[in-house]
């Protein structure tokens, strides 16, 4: 597979606004945007840190999959996610398949930043929930 560096990545936080003052105000980065996806109910925050970026994300609701994530972990925020980059997501899921392991997304959909996304099951990544991102 041709991956070429990690993406981003994925942080479930409580409250962005919250949360992005320590990112910014002690860690100096600079928010490079955010973007509420409906699809997958969150609210999305970019950090760029040199050749690849934190995302910050928070639930638009209750029940979408951050807010699982942190209802699982006790209330708090955390490493939800880790994307690599790679250069061809059709041929990436179909490598994926072909070595025996199971995508969550057999079809690439919207990420944040114009983004085209797949996750990889956790059931093969020992939990790891690996998204792997094609950007241009
Ligand atoms: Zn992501």
């Amino acid at each position: 597979m041709d991956i070429s560096r990690v993406d981003h990545v994925g942080i479930a936080v409580n409250n962005l606004e919250e949360t992005l003052k320590f990112y910014e105000d002690v860690l100096g980065l600079k928010c490079g945007g955010t973007e509420v996806i409906e699809e997958q109910k969150v609210k999305v925050a970019f950090l760029p840190v040199g050749e690849t970026e934190l995302e910050l994300l928070e639930s638009t609701t209750q029940d979408g999959p951050i807010a699982k994530f942190i209802a699982e972990n006790g209330g708090r925020g955390g490493i939800q996610h880790v994307a690599v980059r790679v250069s061809n997501i059709e041929k990436a899921i179909e490598e994926v398949k072909a070595k025996g392991y199971k995508m969550i997304d057999e079809k690439p959909r919207y990420g944040a930043g114009n983004a085209k996304i797949a996750f990889c099951h956790p059931k093969g990544v020992d939990g790891v929930l690996l998204e792997l991102s094609e950007r241009k």
